[in-house]
């Protein structure tokens, strides 16, 4: 679940402050091939996904009026689903392998421990009960088109109709914190009475994960493909803990 509209508005709206003009001539000194902004291509041939499962311990994140099932349990259910498809293909490293709390930063370093590697962080929504269907939120040029793949196949593999934000570009801390390719994916909306009891089902579950592990894999051996142009850099400081947490 996410909170953080008001953080994306004060991204785009921040004045150019010397801190933050400062950030920007620093960039120009980075190749603009590889650099920290995610001005770069696609992520493609890595040999490692880290799979995070959002919320955890603590953190419950949403709870399901429908089912009653927690956001947090779910997405321990879906990585290991998605982990189970990719196996054989590619490493995989979960942030987290059972119910414990696992700050945000943490999450973040633990993706940076592998140069060569793509980050997917897993959720599920709430919201005004009309919402329907995936979500997913990329920042970095580096990450557009595996974002794109990604909610092309969920939106395929789920409801027919959905009425939601589709493919967004939000300044989270794990999209845009990372070094390397991250994308925040909201598998649906637990707020839904329909949704909800689909999402309740395992082998509903496990078709999401298919889905997910295919566009991951699609990624690695395509990259960005024919999938341009790709969106303009946005240079944005890191994001900062005080930030409002999804
Ligand atoms: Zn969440």
């Amino acid at each position: 679940m996410l909170k953080t509209l008001r953080t994306l508005l004060l991204a785009v709206l921040v004045p150019l402050t010397a801190a933050h003009a400062a950030s920007l001539s620093s960039a120009k000194k980075v190749s603009t091939s590889h650099d920290a902004w995610g001005h770069r291509p696609g992520a493609r041939g890595f040999s490692t996904v880290i799979l995070d499962a959002g919320h955890g311990g603590k953190d419950p994140g949403a709870t399901s009026p429908f089912t009653g099932q927690r956001e947090k349990d779910l997405t321990l259910d879906m990585v290991e689903r998605v982990r189970r498809e990719l196996k054989d293909s590619v490493r995989v490293v979960l942030s987290r392998g059972s119910d414990n709390f696992v700050e945000l930063d943490e999450r973040v370093r633990i993706a940076d421990r592998t140069n060569d590697a793509v980050l997917v962080s897993i959720h599920f929504n709430a919201g005004p009960s009309h919402l329907t269907g995936p979500e997913v939120y990329y920042w970095r040029v580096d990450s557009y088109t595996f974002g794109r793949r990604i909610f092309a196949a969920l939106s395929h593999a789920t409801l027919e109709k959905h009425a939601n934000r589709g493919l967004v570009r939000r300044r989270l801390r794990l999209t845009r914190n990372p070094n390397i390719a991250c994308v925040l994916v909201e598998c649906g909306y637990l707020s839904h009475g329909s949704e909800a009891r689909l999402i309740s089902r395992a082998d509903y579950r496990t078709r999401l994960a298919k889905v997910i592990a295919r566009a991951i894999l699609d990624q690695r051996a395509e990259g960005d493909g024919r999938l341009g142009p790709l969106p303009k850099p946005l240079n944005e400081p890191p994001s900062k803990a005080t930030d409002r947490r999804e």
